[in-house]
C-alpha cells in the first residue's frame, strides 16, 4: 500500500539548512565556542542540553533512540549545519542523541540568546525557526524521543495519555500488548498485571503505571518547578487563543510573562478539527496547527510556559502587599506577579445521564480529532449538539464514519448553526439529523459503550440503537471555580465581569480587582470565537501597560511602556 511521503523526504532542504560562513560570523556574538573530542556526547535523550549548536568544524551524528534501546541514525551534520529542534527554544530535554565523529568545534547558543537571535536576525531567524519546527514535526511523525505507552488501542487511559501528548506536540509511541512482542517483553520484565495497564516508559528508563497527565509531564521534562522568588510582570491563566495572544503581544513588548495551563496549549480552539472563519485562512486550518504556531511564537518572545500546571486559586488581596498577586497551584507551588490575565475559557457541558462518566475517554468524546476519527472508522456514531462546533465535528467525522447521527434538541439546525455548516451537512449523505431528540440512556460494559437510547419529542417512543461512540458538543461553562474567594466579581452564570460591567468602571477588560484582567470565552459578554479571543489578547496588553506603568516603575516595565507608546504614535 502506498504511504504518504515523510516530512524528511518533502522538506529536507528546509529542515537541514547549511549556514554560509558570513552568516555564522553574524551570529557568533550570540554564542560561545566549545570543542568536543571524538565520540563525545553533544545531546542525550531526556537531558537538557546547552542550546542550539552550530557546527564550525568536524561532524556530528544525530541518532534517534527510543526507550526500548533501538538506535536509528537520522542525519550527520557537518560545518555550517546546526543541531537543535523546538526543545532548544524553551530549554527542554533533548529528544535525540548526538555524538561527535572526530574532533568537533561548535558555537553553542543558549535558549535565551537563541530567542534574542531569532528577533535580531529576522531573515536568518526565520530559516532557523522553520527548521526547528520542521524537525519537531519529523520527530512527531516517527514518535522519536518520546515516551512509549504500552496499552490496548481504544482503552480510555491510552487515549487520554495519547491525546495529552498529541495536544502538547510531544512525540510518542504506542505498543499493543496483544500483538507487539516488545510490549509483551516489557510487561514480563516489569511484572505488570494486565489491570495496571497502560504503563509508560520515559526517557531515562522511569516506568509509570497509568500516570496522570501531570506525572507524565514531569517525567518527560515538559514542566519544571516554578521559581518561587521570581515576580513576573504578568501571569496568564490559560493557553487558549486568548491567553496565547496576550502572551505573544506582552512578550514581544518586553514584559516578563508566565503562561499556565492545566491541560495543553490551544484550549478549545486546539480541539477544533478545522477553523474556517479565522481571518487569513481561506481554506481553513486545523485548530492544533494554528495554536501550535502561536505557542512557538510566544516562546520565541521569551514567554515561559507552565503546561500542564493547574491554578487552584488566587489569594485574596493582602493589605501589606496590595500590588502583588499570588496564584496557588494544585501542586502547592506559588506564582507571584504584578498583574494577572484570566484567560481560562470554558469547558464542555455534560449530559445528565447517571452512568455517563464511566464511558468517558473510551466511548464518550468531547473532541473530534484524528485519534477519535480513527476509532470510529467505518462505524455508525452519534453526535449530540446543534451549534457550530457540533456541525464541524459532524462534517469531520463523516469522512471516516459510516454514518453520523446528529441529535439536536431544537426543531432544526438553522436556529443555532451557521448557514455554511447547515448547507454542508445537508450535502452529506451519511449525516442524518434527528431533530427534537434527547439522549435518555447509555448501555455498555467496562467503559465501552454498546448502545444508546433516545426519545424524539416529549411523548415520542424510546429508540435503542447499537452505537459504540457518542460525541457531545452541547456548549460550555466558564472555568472560574478557581476564582472562588478571590474577590473577583462574576455574572449570574459564573463568567468574569470586566470594565464598565463592574461597579468601579475600571480600564477596559479589567475585573473588579485592580491589576487583574479577563479575556476570551471566560469574560462575561464576550463573543465566543477564536478571532474575538485573539483580539482581546492583543487589546489587554495596552491595558496591562497602563496599569503597570502606574503600579510598578521597574526598568523593564518603564522601557516596555515607552516602546509601546512609541508604536502607538
Ligand atoms: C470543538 C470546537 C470547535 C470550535 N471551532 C471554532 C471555529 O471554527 N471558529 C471559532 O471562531 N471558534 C471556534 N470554537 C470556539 C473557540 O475555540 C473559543 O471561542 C476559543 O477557544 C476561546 O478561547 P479562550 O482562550 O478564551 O479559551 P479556551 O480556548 O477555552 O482556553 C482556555 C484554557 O484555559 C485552561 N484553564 C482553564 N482553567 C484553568 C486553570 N484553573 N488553571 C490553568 N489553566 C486553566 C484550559 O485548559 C484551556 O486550555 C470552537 C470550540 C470548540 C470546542
Amino acid at each position: 500500500m502506498p504511504t504518504s511521503p515523510s516530512i524528511m523526504d518533502t522538506r529536507r532542504d528546509q529542515m537541514f539548512p547549511v549556514l554560509e560562513p558570513f552568516e555564522i560570523e553574524r551570529v557568533r556574538r550570540f554564542g560561545k565556542v566549545r570543542s568536543y573530542d571524538d565520540g563525545a556526547t553533544l545531546a542525550k535523550v531526556g537531558e537538557v542540553g546547552p542550546g542550539l549548536t552550530i557546527i564550525l568544524a568536524g561532524q556530528v551524528e544525530i541518532i534517534r533512540r527510543d526507550e526500548l534501546g533501538h538506535r536509528t541514525p537520522i542525519v550527520t551534520y557537518g560545518p555550517g549545519s546546526f543541531m537543535g529542534e523546538l526543545a532548544q527554544l524553551a530549554g527542554r530535554p533533548a529528544l535525540i542523541d548526538a555524538h561527535a565523529r572526530g574532533p568537533v568545534e561548535a558555537l553553542i547558543i543558549s535558549p535565551d540568546r537563541l530567542r534574542a537571535l531569532l528577533i535580531a536576525e529576522a531573515e536568518l531567524g526565520e530559516r532557523i525557526m522553520r527548521a526547528l519546527i520542521l524537525r519537531r514535526m519529523g520527530l512527531l511523525e516517527t514518535g522519536a524521543g518520546g515516551p512509549v505507552i504500552v496499552g490496548r488501542p481504544g482503552n480510555g487511559d491510552v487515549l487520554r495519555l495519547e491525546g495529552f501528548l498529541r495536544r502538547n506536540g510531544h512525540p510518542r509511541q504506542t505498543l499493543d500488548p496483544d500483538t507487539d512482542a516488545e510490549a509483551k517483553a516489557l510487561i514480563e520484565r516489569f511484572h505488570i498485571d494486565p489491570g495496571q495497564l497502560p504503563i509508560v516508559l520515559c526517557a531515562g528508563g522511569q516506568l509509570l503505571r497509568n500516570p496522570s497527565e501531570g506525572e507524565l509531564a514531569r517525567c518527560i521534562g515538559l514542566v519544571r518547578p516554578i521559581d518561587p522568588t521570581r515576580i513576573y510582570d504578568v501571569a496568564i491563566v490559560g493557553a487558549g487563543p486568548a491567553g496565547l495572544a496576550a502572551a505573544v503581544y506582552a512578550g514581544s513588548e518586553g514584559l516578563s510573562v508566565l503562561v499556565l495551563d492545566c491541560r495543553a496549549f490551544g484550549g478549545q480552539a486546539g480541539a477544533s478539527a478545522r477553523i474556517e472563519n479565522y481571518l487569513g485562512f481561506p481554506t481553513g486550518i486545523t485548530g492544533m496547527a494554528l495554536m501550535a504556531r502561536a505557542y512557538n511564537q510566544a516562546q520565541k518572545f521569551g514567554v515561559e510556559m507552565a503546561v500542564p500546571d493547574e491554578v487552584a486559586g488566587l489569594e485574596a488581596e493582602d493589605d501589606f502587599a496590595p500590588r502583588r498577586l499570588i496564584l496557588r497551584l494544585s501542586n502547592n507551588e506559588r506564582v507571584s506577579a504584578r498583574s494577572l490575565v484570566i484567560a481560562s475559557g470554558a469547558r464542555y457541558r455534560r449530559l445528565s445521564i447517571p452512568n455517563l462518566e464511566g464511558f468517558e475517554g473510551a466511548s464518550v468524546h468531547y473532541w473530534a480529532s484524528p485519534l477519535e476519527a480513527k476509532l470510529c472508522a467505518g462505524q455508525e456514531v452519534a453526535l449530540v449538539g446543534g451549534g457550530n462546533s457540533a456541525g464541524q465535528a459532524a462534517v469531520y467525522l463523516a469522512n471516516q464514519a459510516a454514518k453520523v447521527l446528529l441529535l439536536v434538541r431544537g426543531d432544526d439546525l438553522a436556529a443555532s448553526m451557521s448557514r455554511y455548516l447547515v448547507d454542508r451537512i445537508r450535502g452529506l449523505t451519511n449525516v442524518e439529523v434527528l431533530a427534537r431528540t434527547s439522549v435518555t440512556g447509555l448501555e455498555g460494559r467496562d467503559g465501552m459503550l454498546e448502545a444508546i437510547r433516545w426519545r424524539r419529542g416529549a411523548s415520542g417512543e424510546e429508540v435503542r440503537r447499537r452505537i459504540q461512540h457518542l460525541f457531545l458538543f452541547i456548549g460550555a461553562e466558564p472555568n472560574t471555580d478557581w476564582l472562588a474567594g478571590s474577590g473577583i466579581a462574576l455574572d449570574a452564570k459564573g463568567f468574569v465581569l470586566t470594565g464598565a460591567d463592574t461597579k468601579e468602571k475600571l480600564r477596559p477588560l479589567e475585573t473588579s480587582r485592580e491589576g487583574v484582567f479577563a479575556i476570551g470565552d471566560v469574560r462575561s459578554g464576550s463573543t465566543k470565537r477564536v478571532a474575538a479571543a485573539v483580539g482581546e489578547g492583543a487589546q489587554v496588553v495596552a491595558a496591562l501597560h497602563a496599569y503597570l506603568a502606574t503600579a510598578e516603575r521597574t526598568p523593564a516595565v518603564l522601557a516596555s511602556a515607552a516602546s509601546h507608546e512609541k508604536r502607538l504614535r
